[in-house]
């Protein structure tokens, strides 16, 4: 017997930087993988507990996000145009002050549910509260990486209780849930508490996800302060040591990529944040050469507005041609590579997920592909970089369960996740003057 048969629908294949559309194919799954992929028909559906009708439909991977903040869907929308230390200091470390426990369980149900509807099935989520955000992603049937995101002046107590976090969650929900540590980033830690957290990270045997180099400002402050790049000063304090997911990385120097390209490291990229807050670009080619995975990232909904990879794909594209100002970079079939492969790689589960072949974990998404806005079909290639909307997306699998179908999801209940969080929005929008949970360096 098979857990769930889709039939006939068209498989998105990444082979050696190239991308190829097989017709009409099935796919069986059983115990959350991929048990076969054979020409339609040839699977007797008698044998399936569960059979999706899929004709016409476009299978591809699920999509990692491999750096966000999900409650902050909680603040979408209410700071918009200011500095980034104003965004921080006068805005979001204020807001987040207000937050309580099950604020962040219902804010993580929101941003879980659009992920969803994405076609996301996993996230490395960097946040506080994680017992929550663990218990949303348990209850949603997504994957995660979960770290509870600490600041160096919360001291060793709090590191130790982010420890804590790890033993409790690590492995559950069927490993559903991975748990690293998360030190916010170097210019809110310091090197000390760095040395601290890769010391106990070595010794629980897990990864470490981290904020780096988001701004120039950031480096030239931390070469004043320290007389190091926050890279450098990751390598020195341990930190690259163990696997580490590197947020945003835009302004690496030649030194720091070769630290990168000797570590067991991956990056996240956000372009819509960056092209938001005018924080730059990062150099993708060079990073790519020295053999760094890059994947897509949403970061927090608070400055990115969704947390939706297909815009962040176009976007990422986009990007690196303007910065180029060569439309021959960053071709097709590349974005596609950096989205499939890249995330899952940065999140450490590359030779798992990622590609939709027998053997690998069911993580997959049907598109629809009979808009007008992706009529004609040249290129289903150019068409998921430069003309799908994350509302194509039609079905969701993730470990062979499905969690949307036909545009419903079937393990969040939407109404009554924002009815929750609309009774809470006049409580988490007030700034108290002086409380804030930490402060940007600016
Ligand atoms: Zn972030």
């Amino acid at each position: 017997m098979i857990d769930l048969l889709i039939q006939g629908c068209d498989i998105l294949r990444l082979d050696r930087g190239q991308t190829t559309i097989e017709l009409n194919q099935d796919i069986a799954i059983r115990d959350g993988i991929i048990n076969q992929i054979t020409s339609a028909g040839s699977i007797n559906p008698a044998n399936a507990k569960e059979v999706l009708p899929a004709k016409g439909l476009l299978a591809v991977p699920g999509l990692a996000n491999t750096h966000a903040h999900v409650p902050m869907v909680l603040f979408r929308g209410l700071v918009e145009d200011v500095t980034l230390a104003s965004w921080f200091n006068d805005y979001i470390f204020p807001l987040e002050s207000n937050l309580t426990p099950e604020d962040v369980y219902w804010g993580a149900l929101l941003g879980i549910a659009e992920m969803i509807e994405s076609g996301i099935t996993a996230v490395a989520d960097h946040y506080f509260f994680m017992d929550q955000v663990a218990e949303a992603v348990r209850d949603s049937g997504m994957r995660a990486n979960l770290v509870w995101a600490v600041f160096g002046h919360e001291g060793e107590e709090k590191l130790n209780a982010t420890v804590d976090f790890v033993r409790r969650w690590q492995g559950v929900a069927g490993g559903r849930i991975v748990t690293w540590l998360g030190p916010h980033a170097p210019y809110t830690t310091g090197p000390d508490f760095l040395r601290l957290s890769a010391k106990k990270a070595r010794e629980l045997g897990v990864g470490i996800h981290i904020h780096v180099s988001e701004t120039l400002e950031q480096v030239q402050l931390s070469l004043r302060e320290y007389g190091v790049t926050p890279v450098r000063m990751l390598k020195d304090t341990g930190v690259l040591d163990v696997p580490t997911i590197l947020a945003h990385c835009l302004f690496p120097t030649d030194e720091d990529i070769q630290i990168l390209a000797d570590a067991p490291t991956g990056i996240a990229q956000a372009p819509k944040t960056y092209m938001k807050a005018g924080m730059g670009t990062a150099p993708l080619n060079k990073l790519r050469a020295a053999g760094i995975p890059i994947g897509l990232a949403s970061d927090g909904a608070a400055s990115n507005n969704t947390l939706d990879l297909y815009e962040q794909a176009r976007l990422l594209a986009l990007t690196q041609k303007h910065l180029a100002q060569d439309p021959t970079v960053m071709p097709v079939d590349e974005v596609l590579e950096i989205a499939f492969h890249g995330g899952w790689q940065v999140l450490r589960m590359g030779d798992r997920v990622g590609d939709l072949q027998t053997g690998k974990l069911a993580d997959i998404a049907l598109l629809r592909q009979d808009g007008v806005h992706v009529f004609p079909r040249y290129s289903p290639a150019a068409n998921l970089v430069y003309s799908s909307r994350a509302s194509d997306v039609d079905t969701v699998i993730c470990a062979g369960k499905v969690l949307m179908r036909e545009r419903q999801l079937l393990t969040i209940d939407k109404a009554r996740v924002k009815q929750e969080i609309a009774q809470r929005l006049e409580r988490l929008n007030q700034r108290v003057p002086g409380r804030r949970i930490a402060f940007y360096p600016a």
